[in-house]
């Protein structure tokens, strides 16, 4: 299996991966390729349109006409920008519900197979940072780089709080890791491509690390190899 020039960036939520990754990418001149805004679309979009998640013909009908398109945000270290037919949903998909929505349809096998097969088709070309839960085992199995963040609930829970509140938006603690680790039991014990480290990957613990140095680490890693 040749290697694809892609790196893959998985862990549990919250970890920081998002700002990691776009470091990331912005160090490598890459496109980040965010995979949990896809399936962050498809759960608010199957709330908006009222469909129930066991209700698999609407689902696919809802799959059928998905038109996502992912652009660069307009300021840099923002989240990526999401069009959903057209209407950008940017802010919709990045409250704490939309999280659990997006966890909720991410154990759909229909949904995971058609968010994978256009990941798959977005990373194509290759220079693509993806950062999900399942980009280094089931997306791009042959990246050449592939990254594992970890941290335990709590301080992931602390993290994003700080987050939400430079945002402006109100916290509840107790519930966001209520919230956190309803996740990541769900990610992990689904059926189809569940939360876990590839083989090949390089375990962070992104509990000890700033977000600057586990950037800095992974592209000294890359770069290394890149120079060879
Ligand atoms: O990373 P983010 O918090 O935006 O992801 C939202 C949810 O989407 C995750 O909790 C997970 O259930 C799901 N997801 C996934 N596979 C990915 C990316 C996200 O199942 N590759």
């Amino acid at each position: 299996m040749s290697k694809l020039k892609v790196v893959t960036i998985d862990g549990p939520s919250g970890v920081g991966k998002s700002t990691v990754s776009r470091k990331v990418a912005a160090g490598l001149g890459w496109t980040y390729l965010d995979t949990g805004a896809m399936y962050r679309a498809v759960g608010v979009q199957c709330q908006r349109a009222g469909i129930e998640l066991t209700d698999k013909a609407a689902l696919a009908v809802l799959l059928e006409r998905l038109d996502l398109q992912l652009l660069p945000p307009l300021h840099e270290g923002d989240d990526v920008r999401v069009l959903l037919n057209g209407e950008e949903i940017s802010a919709a998909i990045r409250s704490p519900e939309a999280g659990m929505l997006a966890s909720q349809v991410s154990a759909i096998p229909a949904v995971r197979a058609k968010l994978t097969a256009l990941q798959q088709a977005m990373g194509k070309a290759g220079e693509i940072v993806a950062e999900g839960r399942d980009t280094g085992t089931f997306v791009f199995p042959a990246a050449a780089w592939k990254f594992y963040l970890d941290a335990p609930p709590e301080e992931r829970c602390r993290r994003r709080a700080g987050q939400l509140r430079a945002k402006g938006q109100p916290v509840d603690e107790q519930a966001l890791l209520a919230q956190i680790i309803e996740r990541d039991r769900n990610d992990c014990e689904r059926a189809v491509a569940p939360l876990r480290m590839a083989d090949d990957a390089v375990l962070i613990d992104a509990a000890k690390l700033t977000a600057d140095e586990v950037a800095e680490k992974m592209l000294a890693f890359i770069e290394r190899d890149l120079q060879q």
